[in-house]
């Protein structure tokens, strides 16, 4: 059976938080609960700022096992408002990878 993962294209994720907000209603999480966690990393250039958001899973995110196995997608891939989250089997998530420089492949157990 291949290991499954997300794929995130953090380079057009806008830092929306749709992805936190449908995780803790589909989970029905309590607050301070959550399965991922968008971060803003702000680097500074010489005649630049940069802001990447980056979203990260927690402990709690069990990759929507009830609704995957169900043939479903994950509920942040479904309501990512970017569409730059995908589901699938690490070995495809990496081959996309190989032409996207700014991305994430996240993979919890
Ligand atoms: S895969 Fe499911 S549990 Fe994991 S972060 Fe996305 S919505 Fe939450
Ligand atoms: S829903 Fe998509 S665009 Fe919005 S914060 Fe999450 S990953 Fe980024």
């Amino acid at each position: 059976m291949p290991r499954n993962g997300l794929f995130i294209e953090y380079e057009y994720c806008t830092g929306c938080h749709s992805c936190e907000v449908a995780c803790k209603q589909e989970h029905n999480f309590s607050d301070g609960m959550v399965g991922i966690r968008v971060d803003e990393v702000v680097t500074v250039g010489p005649d630049k700022v940069h802001i990447d958001f980056i979203p990260f899973t927690t402990r709690f995110c069990d990759l929507c096992a009830v609704k995957t196995e169900g043939g479903e997608q994950p509920a942040c891939v479904k309501h990512c408002q970017a569409m730059c989250m995908a589901y699938g089997p690490i070995s495809e998530l990496t081959k996309a990878m190989e032409a996207k420089p700014r991305s994430i492949i996240l993979a919890p157990r």
